[in-house]
């Protein structure tokens, strides 16, 4: 006993035993404390999500400390849910799981439909024999699949039974063993119903458990489904969760490399089930993380230019949320040109551009130079001069208008006696072809970042004369000097 507590504290593969002994040892050890090794993740969004049902239920975080008792506790707090009218018609028979006889969701079943009945249901399942002439299960392909074929009223969205052309190996249904299937009723205990019903697949695994962890805590609480704070549009509710998981989370590398995709579906039993997959480029996620760890408050006024006016936060489209998903530039959300002031610190700007946009970090000092010249020649202009010269750039819509700033500027640091042009030949072509081919694309970028550098410097005196402006226009009724 003493030298088996001995090697709980080695790792085995340090051992020089012969590979069986080390199996066995291993058996011994998981046996000894109770522990399953049963599950482990998939890849797959339904099986990975009943999986991580299991793993908030038990609070755990790794499959493999998953133990028998937690399962049996895990089998008991389902079954005594889905027993209930409201999950078992109007969700797992409406939404999820329609007719299944595993959860007893038929509507056939409703006199036998007791927590006892579905836990037995459930144990069942998992001790079920394995088939070692069965194939190999599709989806975790370490062991044999059911002899049953399994279909869509266990198993959402895999297709009816019946319609044999609908699955690879031409049986009625899928090749997917007893395991899969059982994680996947628990997959009910963590979806967010909003209108439709959202899984949250990441890789890390352990990221999905931070995300999900909200749903099982409603269910605790209120014994119904997570309504997903009353969200109707699943990207806001992700960019809202991601902001607020990643302040909380310690674990920075959580997000390194994150893969994040939503699943946005029903499995109905009348209509035609829907899906929608959103796939959250991993450059978006750290973006947000970094985002919301360093520049919080620049982050939410950043997004609050992407609500339109009367909007709602829970159920209107955000543009920003929007383009960052479809791959699209939200540079122009970094200032805010009616108020002449930026929305974020230069460092998150910076982190945007060159993570997310893909643009050189020197091509971005260089721009940043190029801003500070700017705004060495501007400054020494007189106020009602100054704001007119930063509306040249604000303006300019057309390519030539924003060469016309340039060449203006130049001949505006000869008359005022500065030392050094604004910028030689060649850097000025390097402004205007910075960001690639596209000229369309290159010089609005370059437009939007020499912005963000005037008004993080000029702001306070660009403000200043606004308002004497305003102040004069509605005050005497005169003209206002430009
Ligand atoms: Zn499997």
């Amino acid at each position: 006993m003493a030298e088996i507590e001995n090697l709980q504290k080695r790792p085995l593969a340090s051992l020089s035993w012969p590979l069986e002994t080390l199996v066995l040892v291993q058996k011994l050890l998981l046996a000894m404390g109770g522990l399953l090794n049963m599950f482990s993740w998939t890849g797959h969004p339904f099986v990975d999500g009943g999986l991580a049902a299991l793993l908030l239920y038990s609070e755990k975080t790794r499959p493999e400390e998953l133990t028998q008792e937690d399962i049996e506790k895990a089998i008991k707090f389902a079954s005594e849910l889905y027993a209930r009218k409201d999950w078992s018609s109007s969700y797992l028979h409406a939404l999820l799981f329609p007719n299944s006889g595993l959860l007893m969701a038929n509507p056939s079943m409703a006199k036998k439909r007791t927590p006892e009945n579905i836990a037995k249901n459930l144990e069942s399942l998992l001790n079920e024999k394995e088939d070692p002439n069965a194939p190999i299960c599709e989806i975790c392909g370490r062991r044999h699949s059911r002899s049953k074929p399994v279909y869509r009223s266990e198993f959402p969205l895999i297709g009816s039974g019946g319609v044999p052309n609908y699955f690879p190996s031409g049986k009625e249904g899928a090749n997917i063993c007893s395991h899969c299937l059982f994680l996947v009723q628990f997959l009910p205990l963590i979806l967010y119903r909003l209108r439709r019903l959202l899984l949250i697949h990441t890789y890390p695994p352990e990221l999905m458990l931070e995300l999900h962890r909200e749903a099982l805590k409603d269910v605790r609480l209120t014994k119904l489904v997570s309504s997903g704070r009353g969200y109707q549009r699943p990207e806001n509710f992700l960019f809202t969760l991601l902001t607020e998981v990643t302040i909380k989370t310690e674990r920075e590398e959580l997000w390194e490399n994150a893969s994040i995709t939503l699943y946005y579906f029903t499995n109905p039993n009348r209509e035609r089930p829907k899906m929608m997959i959103i796939h959250v480029p991993s450059s978006v996620t750290r973006f947000v993380a970094h985002a919301a760890r360093h520049d919080l408050s620049g982050w939410k006024r950043i997004v609050a230019m992407g609500w339109k006016k009367g909007s709602d936060e829970k159920s209107s489209p955000n543009e920003v949320y929007l383009k960052l998903l479809n791959g699209e530039s939200i540079l122009p959300y970094f200032i805010n040109v009616a108020k002449r002031r930026t929305n974020a610190s230069w460092d998150l700007l910076s982190f945007y551009c060159t993570e997310v946009l893909g643009l050189d970090e020197k091509a971005l000092e260089f721009i940043k130079e190029v801003g500070d010249r700017i705004v060495e020649t501007l400054k020494e202009l007189p106020d009602n001069k100054l704001s007119a010269r930063v509306r040249e750039l604000e303006r300019a819509e057309k390519l030539y208008q924003f060469e016309a700033f340039f060449v203006n500027l130049e001949k505006l640091r000869q008359r005022l006696g500065l030392k050094d042009p604004l910028l030689t030949f060649d850097e000025f072509a390097r402004v205007l072809t910075i960001y690639g081919e596209d000229l369309e694309i290159s010089w609005r970028t370059v437009r939007n970042l020499l912005l963000f550098r005037i008004y993080e410097k000029l702001h306070d005196r660009l403000a200043k004369i606004e308002a004497s402006e305003e102040a004069e226009f509605y005050g005497a009724g005169e003209e206002v000097e430009e």
